[in-house]
């Protein structure tokens, strides 16, 4: 019987691979992964030569099959996504649910390291007993229940958010908990690295008067 990785990577800076990352990566059969051009830049800055397949949300499925198939003859696969930890808020997780259903004695190891949920709390300064996790918010439907949910939670809030949409949600946040305490922490782990601190209104006009919905934030409210 195989082995399956699931693989932390970088967030941004590729100095943040982890010595058993790599290791795991140069030492398995083959990778996959959920953009095979995102890893091939990771495996060649690191000078590896390991095969890599795509399997992302859209064939996630029926390539966990073939996963298993390496596995029932004894490969050792990993598996890698764009960013940070698989599973969280991308692909990853019904590969493992499909390979534990399929294969109860396999063994699927964490390979931990990098996530953007964990690089922005560890810099938030916010002494949470516990937090609430959203990922993204629904686009539209179930967008504004989501929205009510953070208004009225007793715990920090933390969820991902695309430059496309950080003014949209300030805005809706404003309307829900214009004295919630947001921390934004922008574009973790690369050059442009920065936490901004404020109100709903008070970021949504810096951010607008700066031009800073571009990149990646991770949000984190206080209400
Ligand atoms: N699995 C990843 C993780 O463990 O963090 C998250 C993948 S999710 C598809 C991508 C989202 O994570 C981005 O839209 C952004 O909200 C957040 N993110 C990823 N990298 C980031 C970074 N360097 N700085 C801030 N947020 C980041």
């Amino acid at each position: 019987m195989g082995k399956l990785s699931i693989v932390a990577t970088p967030i941004g800076n590729l100095g943040d691979m982890t010595f058993r990352g790599l290791w795991t990566l140069k030492e398995c059969n083959a990778i996959y992964a959920e953009d095979t051009r995102v890893v091939s830049k990771l495996l060649s800055h690191y000078g590896l030569r390991t095969s890599v397949f795509r399997l992302d949300a859209a064939t996630e499925g029926k390539k966990a099959e073939e996963v298993i198939e390496r596995m029932e003859n004894g490969e050792h696969v990993a598996y890698v996504t764009d960013a940070g930890t698989p599973g969280i808020s991308d692909p990853g997780a019904r590969l493992v649910a499909k390979v534990r259903e399929e294969l109860p004695e396999a063994n699927i190891e964490a390979i931990p390291g990098p996530s953007a949920l964990t690089a922005a709390l560890s810099i938030a300064g916010i002494s949470a007993g516990g937090f609430l996790f959203l990922g993204f918010l629904p686009h539209k439907k179930g967008r504004q229940t989501a929205v009510k949910k953070i208004a009225e939670s007793e715990v920090p809030v933390i969820l991902y958010e695309s430059p496309h949409r950080i003014l949209k949600f300030l805005g809706e946040l404003a309307n829900a908990a214009p004295n919630a305490r947001v921390t934004i922490a922008r574009e973790l782990t690369k050059i442009h690295e920065e936490v901004l601190i404020g109100s709903p209104a008070e970021l949504s006009k810096s951010i607008e008067k700066n031009k800073k919905a571009r990149g990646e934030f991770v949000v984190i409210i206080q209400v």
